[in-house]
């Protein structure tokens, strides 16, 4: 079964990531830092962020304020949310009348939620307030470099949205080995904005990602108050087997506690597929499907075996130890973790061996084409075709390496 073992000796490995332009959620968000005491009409307003390890019985006596107005305040909302847990870096805003009194405190209790206490003829009244978000949409892209995962962990947004994407493109590429240098990307992604400043993204409306010279387009698509994604021709983007069983999104959470993220390698020594990973890696079933065997097969040491439909079966070998809940039998759904990448059986280091079979016939995964998914239904294409126009116009007039930081080209700048 398997011949070349060297191969697959881990080789450590540099990062890939998506490139720097991400770097404009941190630009936008710093305004706010420094608390600014700012006067109108006989009212004061005193407004920051939450400093760690700050409570507001700090803040209050920073500036002066009457601690029995906190006491009163933290009465009114005891029952929505408790002052004494306020999070750092999470903005604050005091009111003060013409006596100094507190006339009104706002705290955002997370990014959709603010906690609003207003001092009234009743005394304080505490409620919370679901953030009106202006939703603009951005267009934003930018080309593959390498030895960028390490800035991109640093930023949340950016994080985030580079994980969206490769959830989209995840039946298409395989974002652990085989994004090269130069591949680019173009998003259309909703912007949430407040106050004319931009906050955070929300969905991806449409996104272009050129790999290996190879061009994909995705388009968000609401069908029966189910968004999902299709392409050009309004077929899901969704197959019945991943492109590759090592997911990118699983791969970054696992590696972001505090381990490096590696760029991961593939070989093909024989008739299944090897990827070089670190032991522990989080191994990702391919497809839907029933587990048929989960134990120890000689060579293969650890294995799982998940039969799919059409004749399909999938092969998770050397594992260092099969998941919780996976065993003969069982249903695992796609994306599921099933195992971890280990050494175990005839293997000199830790990677995966998987291997693909259609009627019990050994297919190359990499190359073997899965038909996708349902389409956008007949009377719906007009609708579809129309957005993914306006897209696609959008997209033309940008070019990725040029429209990075060019936040909305039809709506004034906002910084
Ligand atoms: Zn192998």
């Amino acid at each position: 079964m398997k011949k070349i073992y060297i191969a697959c000796i881990i080789v450590l490995i540099a990062f890939i990531t998506l490139r720097s332009n991400f770097s404009i959620i941190n630009k936008v968000d710093n305004g706010k830092n420094t608390p600014q005491s700012v006067q109108t009409s006989g009212y004061r307003e005193i407004a920051g962020n939450i400093q760690t390890g700050e409570t507001l019985f700090d803040i209050f006596r920073k500036y002066k304020l009457d601690v029995n107005e906190l006491f009163k305040m933290r009465e009114a909302s005891a029952d929505l949310h408790r002052l004494r847990d306020l999070y750092p870096n999470r903005p604050y805003k005091i009111v003060l009348d013409e006596r100094e009194q507190i006339n009104s405190f706002t705290y955002w209790i997370n990014d959709d939620t603010i906690l609003s206490i207003r001092n009234t003829n009743e005394g304080f009244c505490a409620e919370k307030i679901a953030v009106q978000y202006e939703k603009r949409i951005e267009y934003i892209g930018g080309t593959i470099k390498d030895n960028l995962s390490a800035s991109l962990e640093n930023e949340n947004g950016g994080l985030l949205l580079a994980l969206q994407l490769s959830d989209i493109f995840a039946w298409d590429i395989d974002f652990t080995t085989d994004i090269r240098k130069n591949d680019a990307y173009k998003i259309a992604v909703e912007g949430f904005y407040l106050d004319g400043k931009f906050r955070k993204y929300g969905d991806i409306i449409a996104a272009e990602f050129i790999n290996n010279g190879e061009t994909f387009l995705a388009y968000r698509y609401e069908i029966d108050g189910k968004a999902d994604y299709y392409n050009e021709e309004g077929k899901s983007m969704r197959k019945a087997l991943l492109k590759a069983p090592l997911n990118y999104r699983r791969i970054s959470s696992f590696f972001s506690k505090g381990r490096k993220h590696p760029i991961l390698k593939i070989y093909r020594p024989h008739r299944g597929v090897d990827y070089a990973a670190p032991g522990g890696t989080p191994v990702s079933v391919a497809g839907d499907g029933k587990v048929v065997f989960a134990g120890n097969k000689g060579q293969y040491g650890k294995l799982v075996i998940v039969k799919h439909r059409n004749g399909y079966k999938t092969y998770y070998g050397h594992l260092s130890r099969i998941a919780k809940g996976i065993r003969t039998g069982r249903h695992a759904e796609q994306g599921q973790i099933i195992g971890y990448v280990g050494s175990t059986g005839l293997a000199t280091g830790p990677h995966l061996h998987y291997e693909m079979r259609v009627n019990d016939k050994p297919v190359n995964p990499l190359s073997i084409k899965i038909p996708r998914g349902k389409s956008v239904p007949g009377k719906m294409m007009a609708d579809f075709i129309q957005l993914k126009k306006e897209v696609n116009t959008q997209f033309a007039l940008n070019k990725s390496t040029s429209f990075a930081l060019a936040r909305n080209s039809t709506l004034p700048d906002s910084k």
